[in-house]
């Protein structure tokens, strides 16, 4: 109670990582550094409680806050031997924002704080460098006008360039201590000119001004739209980090960087990161210089004759990489890191776990667990399923023809193609009429993620591997080449050259960020290889699952396709989709269009061996896997012809008059087709349906039994049905045919026959139904239309507005809503085991391969999930991780 300050330093802390929520993620990583004895320079942090209390009391301070902070101060003091606020022996603070996870929106990091015409006087004296004092001073200057004053950070860079200019310089390196002295004389009076105030001279003002900063810009719009999108709540508010600053910017012996402790992209274990010798803070990821390599392997590897920090200063990258390694091993994983180094002492000044491709994910959890930091099981939970599609991003066909264009880096792997855009928002606008973008950009930043979101692939001129543009492609599994310093972009203009070339927008390139090249046109692509790493855990997944992953497949190609990504049969075969190809949907039409039960037979003669060969195939290409065929489930008039010329085609070719194809047309027309003349109801006004595909299937299960020498055991599904005697009627006819095939052929066939439980009444009465079903699959797409009474076709133009004012969490059609049709989904289950212990039960919505909602299968006590082929390998993994959730 009333503890607002938590200090750190010194091989101490008062918090640890496990106090995120309370300090953030930043304060909790550097407390937990702290205490492990890593030379972390001292400070404390301001806990998310402080923010909380600001917005709920008037934007306030609690009481005890400034007191605890002195206290703070002067722990520092003791430690560091300088005061801050003492313009005569000065120490300087930096102060960064924390919330639990990093957040875009939230108050970009002020360094060099404490600074003033006075105490960069004394630092110039005592470090007998002045340059570094006016350094350090004109970035705080520019830092603190920016992100507390809100004078954007263009106004200074203008005047640095214009004085770059006159003077000749390339390099900010290249400007002398009195350069920087006149510098800092201009960006003052520009503050002046500008806020019609004098830049603040009093540190403690700073600190209050900067502290206050990092709570206004929880409130920012950009970081409320995140929190909108990412489901966090406002209360959770974010942390202050305040510490004393280290320099990287002290000469040839200082420096700055970041590393990751393996490969980000590809998981490679080796230390991969980038720095840059006498500069501060956040020039690494700004891309104004191009960073140096930290290893000497990873130089070799990139032909770079910028040394290595491993050559240049071996003393402080020995003792950096040995805290990689402890620190990963303390996390047990991998590890995204923050350095600095002053006069060649190595300071630690940020931890997290790093972000990751999939495939890197992949890799480093098998990696961590053959290497025994994590269990198997551990590796399993390690893995968003649904960042598995990341594995499916297309690579550039290796015989295509390249038109290298330009050169960047390989900033996030994987290749696209698409029109060239320069803005976020023109992206956006593309994607939403189906067009396909590169977003092209000079460097990336927060407000471009939607625009990032919405590209194909991006493109940046500047910013290295851990420019913003890199990190958030990499996250989002978009193919990125970034710091392509060789492009040209002209906004103005819309255009992008390279040498002599132009290209306009809306011109098409490719970028491959596997490679790092821009490539002019679009290019052949191949689909990818899954990694030994996927198998691997897929493997260790496969073992923990209970629930058997199935597919929805119909056609020979997605059944190959489901199997290659380890489906484990069909769960739903919709045997309506095999009526509208070629001349099949002309032998459908004639059975609709059908006068009587007699015409109708004729007509399903001509479908009958079709769809004999169609099952033979599925059933030969599953080799004894439970395969479930659903009976016809549409409303017939989908079948119909809609246009006028369709309509006098089908009169012709079936010798009918146009007025009678019109009419029947007419006739079949429903207000509500989906709660219409459909699913079961089609097989008890016309049995003949039902008895053709029956005979069908147990014809088939015959064949490809002989053929295969695999025995089919045929699972008939009956859809929508409501009442038990509409089963009870069709599984007559089923079990008629079977009767009567198995004595034409002589054999013993094994089938059951099941329901698709769909309607809420059938989920009320399943213990009934399943008197004489023996399985139920819950067809939760149409079960979560009837139960909300929302048309899935229709619901898309109001359904926008409720997620948008939070009336609903989620897209029930995308995620199955747990408390509602989850419901009936439990009672449906609990019922249909309560009168048949052994009933098989299944999902074939399309909440079969959503994560959340096989989390909830398991908790139900499903025996498999089927989705569709693409989403296998995520529903057997989201379906390892809900076994051992549930074990837990
Ligand atoms: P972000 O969340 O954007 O990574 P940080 O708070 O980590 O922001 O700050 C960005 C950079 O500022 C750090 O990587 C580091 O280089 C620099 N920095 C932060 N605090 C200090 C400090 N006490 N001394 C020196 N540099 C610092
Ligand atoms: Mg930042
Ligand atoms: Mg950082």
């Amino acid at each position: 109670m009333d503890k607002w300050v938590y200090e750190f330093g010194d091989g101490r802390a008062e918090g640890s990582a496990e106090m995120r929520n309370l300090l953030g993620g930043k304060g909790a990583n550097l407390a937990e550094m702290s205490s492990l004895g890593l030379p972390v320079p001292p400070g404390f942090t301001v806990t998310t409680e402080v923010c909380t209390y600001y917005y709920d009391n008037d934007k306030s301070f609690p009481a005890l806050l400034t007191e605890q902070v002195e206290t703070a101060l002067a722990t520092i003091a003791q430690l560091s031997g300088r005061r801050f606020g003492d313009d005569d022996n000065p120490l300087l603070m930096s102060v960064r924002s924390g919330a639990r996870s990093s957040m875009p929106g939230m108050m970009d990091t002020v360094l060099n704080l404490g600074l003033n015409d006075k105490s960069v006087e004394t630092i110039a004296d005592q470090s007998g460098d002045a340059r570094f004092a006016y350094d350090s001073y004109r970035r705080f200057i520019q830092m603190y006008s920016d992100v507390v004053m809100g004078l954007d950070h263009h106004a200074f860079e203008d005047i640095l360039e214009s004085f770059k200019h006159r003077a000749g310089y390339v390099l900010d390196t290249d400007l002398t201590a009195d350069d920087w002295k006149n510098i800092v004389v201009e960006y003052k009076k520009l503050v002046e000119n500008e806020l019609e105030t004098p830049f603040p001279q009093d540190p403690q003002d700073q600190l209050w001004g900067g502290i206050g900063a990092v709570f206004q810009s929880w409130m920012a719009p950009r970081a409320i739209t995140y929190r909108a999108i990412n489901n966090i709540p406002a209360n959770w508010g974010t942390a202050v980090n305040v510490q004393s600053m280290v320099f990287g910017n002290m000469g040839e012996d200082s420096a700055t960087g970041v590393a990751f402790t393996r490969n980000p992209s590809t998981g490679e274990k080796a230390l991969y990161g980038e720095f840059l010798i006498n500069a501060q803070g956040e020039d690494v990821v700004a891309g104004i210089r191009t960073p140096q390599n930290l290893t000497e392997a990873a130089r070799i590897e990139a032909g770079s004759d910028e040394p290595s920090l491993e050559a240049k200063m071996p003393e402080a990258f020995a003792e950096f990489s040995k805290i990689c390694d402890q620190l990963e091993a303390h996390y047990s994983d991998m590890q995204d890191l923050e350095f600095t180094i002053q006069e060649g002492k190595l300071w630690m000044l940020q931890t997290r776990s790093g972000k990751r491709t999939t495939k890197a994910a992949l890799k480093i959890a098998t990696d961590l667990a053959a290497e025994g930091l994590i269990s198997k099981e551990e590796a399993v939970l390690r893995i968003d399923p649904a960042a598995l599609d990341q594995l499916l991003h297309p690579t550039i066909d290796p015989a295509a023809k390249r038109n290298v264009i330009a050169k960047g880096l390989p900033a996030s792997p994987g290749a696209a193609s698409g029109e060239i855009v320069f803005t976020s928002e023109e992206a956006q606008d593309a994607k939403a009429q189906g067009r396909s973008v590169v977003l092209v950009r000079v460097e990336t930043s927060p407000e471009d993620i939607h625009g990032m979101h919405a590209a194909e692939g991006i493109l940046t001129a500047r910013g290295g591997m851990t420019s913003h543009a890199a990190v958030v492609a990499r996250g989002m599994g978009k193919p990125c080449v970034s710091g392509a310093s060789g492009i040209r972009i002209d906004l103005r203009n819309e255009t992008l050259s390279v040498g002599d070339k132009t290209y306009q927008r809306g011109d098409i390139i490719t970028v491959d960020g596997t490679s790092g090249q821009v490539l002019e046109g679009e290019i052949a692509m191949l689909q990818p290889e899954l990694s030994e790493d996927f198998a691997t855990l897929m493997q260790w997944a496969d073992a923990a699952r209970t629930m058997a992953v199935r597919t929805n497949a119909e056609t020979p190609a997605d059944a190959r396709m489901a199997l290659s990504f380890g489906a484990e049969g069909i769960g739903l075969c919709r045997t309506e989709h095999m009526f509208f190809d070629g001349d099949r949907i002309m032998a459908m039409r004639e059975m609709i269009l059908a006068e009587d039960a007699a015409g109708r037979r004729a007509a399903l003669d001509k479908l009958l061996p079709m769809q004999t060969a169609d099952f033979t195939d599925l059933f030969d290409i599953m080799r004894g896997k439970p395969v479930t065929i659903r009976l016809l489930d549409p409303p017939l008039h989908e079948f119909l012809p809609q246009s006028e010329s369709d309509m006098e085609d089908v009169a012709k070719a079936l010798n009918l008059s146009i007025d009678k194809v019109r009419q029947r047309t007419r006739t079949l027309h429903e207000f509500n087709p989906m709660l219409g003349h459909r699913g079961c109801r089609l097989a008890v006004s016309y049995p003949e349906i039902a008895d053709m595909q029956a005979r069908a299937i147990f014809e088939a299960a015959v064949e490809a039994a002989q053929k295969t020498g695999a025995p089919v055991t045929p699972e008939i599904m009956v859809p929508l049905v409501s009442v038990k005697p509409e089963f009870d009627l069709i599984k007559g006819r089923i079990d008629a045919v079977a009767a009567l095939v198995m004595k034409e052929r002589d054999v013993e066939i094994k089938y059951q026959v099941g329901t698709m439980v769909e309607l809420p009444r059938a989920a009320l009465q399943a213990h009934r139904i399943a008197e004489t079903a023996e399985f139920f699959s819950f067809g939760t797409n149409d079960l979560t239309q009837t139960t909300f009474g929302i048309s899935r076709d229709d619901a898309a133009s109001f359904l926008g507005p409720y997620a948008a004012q939070g009336l609903i969490e989620q897209d029930p059609f995308v995620s199955l809503d747990q408390d509602g049709v989850g419901e009936l989904v439990r009672m449906g289950a609990e019922r249909g085991r309560a009168t048949r212990a052994d009933i098989k039960l299944g999902i074939c919505g399309e909440h079969g391969g959503d994560p959340a909602s096989i989390i909830f299968c398991q908790s139900v006590g499903l025996d498999y999930v089927s989705c569709s082929p693409y989403r296998v390998p995520i529903a057997r993994l989201a379906a390892a991780q809900a076994a051992l959730m549930h074990r837990k």
